[in-house]
């Protein structure tokens, strides 16, 4: 309880944007998110100012910042669950729960368990030696999808198989490294969506409009709000099996659950149990935004409406560019908001490393391809300094 204002202390381990943007969210509520940081320089150390700094792989530290919160949450899904049951048994409230997030953890265990609750996901099998990814790909067809079962992000930890001798190369590098691994088939797709829902330890579901979100690399770069075209009936079936996923793995806060769009139907991908970038859009573009409703739910107040505030609504990422922009930071979120007077931009303090989101670029209006266009060149003009289209800034 935070003696000033009466309220609980919710603590977030680890101090990315996503904890950044729940601090702000927090300020709203009368409070004030605590962070479990690394350093000074991580974007939620910067502006909260109740910082611890530790790793979140050592327990001693987690169980000091635990010991200064009522509620841990995460802005990562990178803590060892082992670590987390000590802090439960030991009387800490943990949301989401490790027995939830252990699913968010590692993609095997996922999908094993989303498999058997009867949700479609792709073909896959452990990979404990060379000559299981062989007869997988033998069997369900070249290429296929290899995944780091833990620790991968943003497409690190994915490969594509193109025919048994590269199994054979990649599989016996991976392995001798100690990575964990499953492979998968891969999927002919559309594209790709998210479904983002919220869950409170009392039971109470919210969700938001399906969303695309599209991919370059294995990185996501723009969000498309609502998805474009979606059939209402599909879009509902996707709303409804995030829910019943939320409720089976008992996840309380945010869960993003990210979907394939086949002719076949919708299949599950991947799961976060955390603010998701897929959500950044809810920020304006929502009646209640991701970052509240996930304090909301780890607090177990009410959730609030999720409907969307305009007809469309885009988010680009701003990501880092691979050579340095000639112009400062300062004067190019000058000209952009100069050209963009709707443009709502977020900025997460980060050093502009090479394809590293340092920030995002929302946009609301009438219909997706013309925001799409604009929250594109938006957010090109933040991560180098040009305009894409030309225009003259002069
Ligand atoms: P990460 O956890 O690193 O984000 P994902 O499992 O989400 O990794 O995969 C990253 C991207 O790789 C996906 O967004 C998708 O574009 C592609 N991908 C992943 N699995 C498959 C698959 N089975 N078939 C086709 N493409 C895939």
């Amino acid at each position: 309880m935070d003696p000033r204002t009466g309220f609980p202390i919710v603590g977030m381990v680890g101090g990315g944007q996503l904890a950044r943007m729940t601090h702000q969210a927090a300020i709203a509520l009368g409070q004030s998110l605590s962070v479990l940081a690394v350093s000074p320089d991580d974007p939620a150390a910067q502006v909260s100012p109740s910082v611890m700094f530790g790793q979140h792989t050592d327990l001693d530290a987690l169980r000091t910042f635990a010991d200064s919160c009522d509620v841990l949450t995460f802005d990562h899904e990178h803590v060892p669950a082992e670590h987390l049951r000590v802090l439960v048994a030991e009387g800490v409230t943990v949301h989401p729960g490790p027995d939830a997030l252990v699913h968010a953890q590692d993609k095997l265990v996922m999908r094993t368990r989303l498999a058997g609750l009867g949700v479609p996901v792709p073909p896959f099998a452990p990979v404990t030696e060379v000559a299981d990814a062989v007869k997988f790909g033998d069997e369900h067809g070249w290429p296929c999808v290899l995944k780091a079962s833990r620790g991968g992000y943003d497409g690190r930890g994915v490969w594509l198989l193109a025919d048994p001798d590269a199994a054979r190369a990649q599989v016996a590098t991976l392995l001798d490294a100690g990575t964990p691994l499953l492979v998968e088939q891969r999927v002919v797709m559309r594209r790709e969506l998210a479904a983002l829902v919220a869950r409170s330890p009392f039971g109470q579901g919210a969700c938001w409009p399906l969303v695309e979100t599209v991919q370059s690399d294995g990185i996501c770069v723009e969000v498309l709000a609502p998805a474009p075209g979606l059939s209402e009936e599909r879009a509902e079936r996707a709303q409804e099996l995030a829910l019943r996923v939320a409720a089976a793995l008992d996840v309380v806060g945010v869960l993003a659950v990210e979907l394939f769009d086949t002719d076949a139907g919708l299949v599950v991908n991947e799961l976060a149990m955390r603010p998701h970038n897929s959500g950044h859009w809810t920020i304006e573009g929502a009646r209640t935004s991701q970052f509240e409703q996930h304090l909301r739910a780890v607090l177990d107040y009410p959730l609030g409406a999720t409907d969307a505030l305009a007809p469309a609504v885009v988010m680009a990422n701003v990501l880092g560019a691979a050579t340095p922009p000639g112009m400062g930071a300062d004067e190019r979120l000058h000209h952009l908001l100069a050209r963009y007077r709707d443009a709502h931009v977020h900025l997460y303090g980060k050093p502009e490393r090479p394809g590293r989101k340092i920030g995002h670029v929302t946009m609301l209006g009438a219909a997706p391809a013309p925001l799409r266009e604009r929250a594109r060149l938006a957010a090109h003009w933040l991560s180098h300094g040009e305009w894409l289209d030309g225009y003259d800034i002069h």
